[in-house]
């Protein structure tokens, strides 16, 4: 079954749609890197190698499922030294669930990727991509993960976000509030070298402005001067979540109520 499919964004950039996340192939002069690899449903190795001529890498923004769980069709893959210990490579069958029950309902155990047992290649912030003429920086903004790594693509004055920073900004793993307001202000120090965002759910293109946004909350939730809004939101059956900025509860996205994009939803735990 057709799992993907793709558009070309600019030239050298091609969007390759999963189900609720995107992948990037961003192809210099040289060569070309494959950012993410998706929930993993379907063979996104023979669709990628299809659409480049170009040798390629494949770069993982963090270590959520939703992202590398398509990396097993590969032998290498790069990641966030710091993202190492949150990377969990596992079997078919113990992916098959939740793929079933969130993202594709009619998936098949025979169409899943294997399970990753190749290098993961560490790489760390201020690293240097050169695809030739078109070079890509690591900007680690963890919070979202401890290594979850921004990409800005230097000539382009894009900063891809990935899942880093958004309007829903999820402090779930180990990294606190106060970690986010850190990585924030650095990426406050990177304002001058890019105009447009790309992020990797909902729609890639977005105006910049909301990163501003979501430190607000954070330096609430540090402060406990923030909304703390209950949420009955179930990624996480087992642990309580909460809102920093008041949300519509009876939109599916859980949109702000004064209007404004960037917020965080953070266990308590991580309320410091
Ligand atoms: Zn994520």
């Amino acid at each position: 079954m057709k799992r993907f499919t793709h558009e070309r964004v600019l030239d050298n950039v091609i969007q390759i749609f999963d189900k609720d996340v995107y992948m990037l192939l961003i192809e210099g002069q040289d060569r070309a890197i494959l950012l993410d690899t998706g929930n993993g449903v379907g063979n996104l190795k023979e669709y990628v190698d299809n659409l480049t001529d170009k040798p390629y890498e494949v770069w993982l923004t963090h270590s959520h499922f939703d992202h590398v769980d398509g990396v097993g069709w590969w032998d290498k893959a790069h990641l966030n030294a710091k993202d190492f210990d949150t990377f969990v490579a596992k079997e078919k069958e113990e992916r098959l669930p939740r793929i079933l029950e969130r993202v594709f309902f009619d998936a098949t155990i025979e169409e899943l990727a294997p399970k990753f047992e190749g290098e993961l290649i560490p790489y760390y912030d201020g690293d240097i991509i050169d695809l030739g003429g078109t070079t890509l920086q690591v900007v680690e903004v963890s919070g979202h993960t401890p290594g979850c790594s921004m990409f800005l693509m230097i000539e382009d004055r894009i900063m891809i976000y990935g899942d880093a920073v958004g309007r829903k900004s999820g402090l779930w793993s180990t990294s606190t509030a106060s970690d986010l307001v850190k990585s924030l202000k650095y990426l406050q120090t990177f304002d001058d070298k890019y105009d447009r965002i790309m992020r990797l759910h909902n729609g890639l293109w977005w105006k910049k402005g909301f990163a501003d946004e979501v430190l607000e909350c954070a330096e609430k939730i540090v402060a406990g001067t923030d909304a703390r809004q209950k949420l009955p939101y179930n990624l996480f059956p087992d642990e309580v979540m909460y809102a920093a900025a008041e949300c519509n509860l009876d939109d599916p996205e859980f949109s702000r109520k004064d209007g404004k994009t960037g917020n965080v939803f953070y266990f308590l735990r991580n309320a410091k």
